[in-house]
């Protein structure tokens, strides 16, 4: 039978979990998906990731988010203004998204946060949206979906402010330092952890960290389109990122982690599952199209 789906993936790239997994980061509205979502989706259910949970960066793409997981089973959203964007952050955006967190859907207050390394709002403007939202959080008993780039030591002051008021949160796309990390975790917040450390140039310090994250608290992510993993064993037509690789990122991460690629599959997918409330059966993740 021909998977025209599969022609997109090299023969090499068609990875499958030995376990069911969960992309924490999935960044499906944006516009290099627009063409193909559902072949995605289906290479997606191929390699056994069965649930995404996808980005909202800004109210547009919160709004969007929100109707991809209506339209498609075993998605979900996050709503939030990403630290990039924090300059728009105003009291009428405040309300639509805290309307959007009481939508069943919206399964985390996010993507936000504090990013000090473009600074492509100010420092100011990036505090005043991401307190906004730790209040939006605290009110609504949602988690957060965190951002953080060379703004550590902020967003944990920030944060322990907070902590006792807000419930659980993760910091997405974790690539600091040791120090850094053992000050998330005092906070009892959770990790997701991308394809960065399959980049020998840039990820190298975070293989050793990696069995210092407990699997309870350990999540998986593409951050797809963006962050495709350097050490493919093969070529990848655009360069574009998708949840097929998952399972790809995870046997790196269980080899770094010191344990079996299944084992960290059934640690993630149960720590993703608790941390964002979603229902335990499978049945209810991706559906053959
Ligand atoms: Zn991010």
């Amino acid at each position: 039978m021909a998977d025209s789906f599969d022609d997109f993936l090299p023969e090499a790239l068609r990875f499958r979990s030995p376990a069911p997994l969960i992309d924490i980061g999935a960044n499906l509205t944006h516009e290099s998906f627009n063409r193909d979502l559902e072949a995605v989706l289906q290479r997606a259910r191929a390699a056994n990731v069965t649930k995404l949970i996808v980005t909202g960066t800004d109210l547009e793409h919160a709004e969007q988010a929100v109707e991809l997981a209506r339209r498609y089973p075993g998605l979900y959203a996050t709503a939030g203004v990403h630290p990039h964007d924090a300059s728009h952050w105003n009291a009428s955006m405040a309300r639509d998204m805290a309307a959007l967190h009481k939508e069943p859907e919206v399964v985390a207050v996010g993507e936000c946060g504090l990013d000090f390394n473009r600074n492509f709002s100010s420092p100011q403007a990036q505090e005043r949206a991401f307190e906004a939202q730790l209040g939006l959080a605290a009110e609504s008993g949602l988690p957060l979906f965190l951002h953080e780039r060379d703004a550590g030591k902020r967003m944990q002051q920030m944060l322990h402010a907070w902590r006792d008021d807000i419930s659980q949160a993760v910091v997405h796309c974790f690539t600091a330092d040791r120090a850094t990390l053992y000050g998330y975790l005092d906070l009892d917040l959770h990790i997701g952890l991308t394809g960065w450390l399959c980049d020998e140039r840039r990820g190298h310090h975070l293989r050793e960290l990696v069995g210092a994250i407990p699997l309870e608290r350990l999540m998986l992510e593409t951050d797809c389109p963006y962050l495709l993993p350097r050490n493919l064993p093969a070529k990848l037509k655009g360069r574009r990122h998708e949840p097929a690789l998952l399972p790809w990122i995870g046997r790196e991460i269980a080899h770094w982690h010191g344990i079996g690629e299944a084992r960290l599959a059934e640690a993630t997918t149960a720590t993703a599952t608790a941390f964002f409330r979603l229902p335990h059966t499978d049945s209810e993740g991706l559906q053959h199209g």
